[in-house]
């Protein structure tokens, strides 16, 4: 069988982020020598680091490298150091170059609670025990974007600020499919997620959703719900869901509620995904939620297993090898199972571990 080359740009960032990405370059060397993964590893700078180096959060150089990769691979960028740079300067403007440059406008945000952790949740564990959804979130569009927006002085002297929540039919399209894919990988069941009792952008948003499902995916099962409801429902009875597809304004509270679902910060992978070319490739960056958690940095007690989740979502998304995703999400359940914890899932009667003891005792697992 063909095996191509998959050409990997990994950015390790600041703070944590080049000690979890460290553990996850542990991975995917094992990987190569036993397992056949053909990858060619490029490093770069983004962040803090690349402004130390170069005087700017990413130079065109990584940029270049970004467009030319299969995939890019993110650890977390910022940190107080940086905090007082004009914003334009900042750290996080390197993040949002890459995301716009990428053209990425679907946010894979999974909500998974490892059996292991389902203690960890703020739900009564029968709610979340065996939780598997997604919210995929419009990353580029919506009231975040939209304009006209700004804060003007009306002729009395009050203020009034105003954005605007704008969607055109293909970025409806372009999320809708990508939802359905998704769908078709899993349970094939989509919740489309809008206020189309009292948003005309919501209105087009369903009806857009309804005829791509009806003409291309006729075998997934549809549901449509409104965001107030969702959120509700989110806490209630998450495990109804499969794929919740919604803006970007409704994606960034509803996934934050699904994140919480699950514990902690360090468990929490995502993936951003951009448009499919003629070969049906698609730019990818995959991060983990969290930042760069400047109070842990340095100390090697950080949780590497969101990054290393967001690299198993690579194996999916971008390479379709569920097999080898698999592989390394049995790893990481086998070694929750012996109780072993970072710090930051760490409860009474686990063994508290380091970072490099997490990435021991995976690629331990992965060779038995
Ligand atoms: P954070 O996610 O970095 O940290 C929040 C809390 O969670 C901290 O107490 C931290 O120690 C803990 N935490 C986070 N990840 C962890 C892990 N893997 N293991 C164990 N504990 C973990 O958020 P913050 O403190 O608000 O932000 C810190 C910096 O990160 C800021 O400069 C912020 O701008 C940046 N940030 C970057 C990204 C990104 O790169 N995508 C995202 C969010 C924040």
């Amino acid at each position: 069988m063909s095996n191509p080359e998959k050409n990997i740009l990994m950015l390790p960032g600041d703070g944590i982020g080049p000690e979890v990405m460290g553990q996850l370059r542990r991975i995917i060397d094992w990987l190569g020598q036993h397992r056949n993964f053909n990858a060619k590893i490029t490093m770069g700078l983004a962040g803090g680091a690349a402004i130390d180096a170069h005087g700017t959060p990413i130079t065109d150089a990584t940029m270049d490298d970004a467009m030319r990769a299969d995939v890019v691979l993110l650890g977390a960028v910022g940190g107080p150091k940086w905090d007082n740079l004009p914003f334009a300067q900042k750290p996080e403007r390197g993040l949002l170059r890459l995301r716009k440059d990428l053209g990425l406008f679907a946010n894979i945000r999974p909500a998974y609670v490892f059996d292991a952790l389902v203690d960890a949740s703020s739900l009564k564990p029968n709610l979340v025990q065996g939780l598997d959804i997604i919210i995929l979130r419009e990353l580029t569009g919506g009231v975040y974007f939209g304009e006209p927006r700004g804060i003007e002085t009306l002729a009395n002297g009050d203020k009034r600020g105003f954005n605007t929540q704008v969607y055109t039919t293909p970025e409806i399209d372009r999320i809708a499919r990508v939802g359905f894919e998704l769908a078709g990988k899993r349970r094939k069941l989509v919740h489309s997620v809008e206020k189309a009792n009292v948003m005309e952008s919501g209105v087009l948003w369903r009806e857009i959703v309804s005829k791509i499902h009806a003409k291309d995916f006729p075998t997934i099962e549809l549901q449509h719900m409104y965001a107030d409801n969702c959120a509700m429902q989110l806490v209630r009875r998450p495990k109804q869901f499969d794929v919740i597809v919604t803006d970007n304004l409704f994606g960034d509270i509803l996934s934050d509620c699904a994140a919480m679902l699950t514990g902690s910060l360090g468990m929490l992978p995502s993936a951003s995904l951009g448009a499919a070319d003629a070969k049906g490739h698609r730019r990818a960056m995959y991060e983990p939620v969290h930042g760069s958690a400047p109070d842990i940095a340095g100390q090697n007690i950080a949780n590497p297993l969101a990054t290393i989740l967001s690299f198993t979502m690579a194996l999916r998304y971008s390479f379709n090898l569920d097999g080898l995703a698999d592989q390394v999400e049995n790893a990481i359940k086998a070694v929750l199972a012996r109780g072993l914890r970072t710090a930051d899932i760490y409860s009474a009667g686990t063994s508290k571990i380091s970072t490099s003891a997490m990435g021991d005792a995976i690629l331990g697992e992965l060779g038995k």
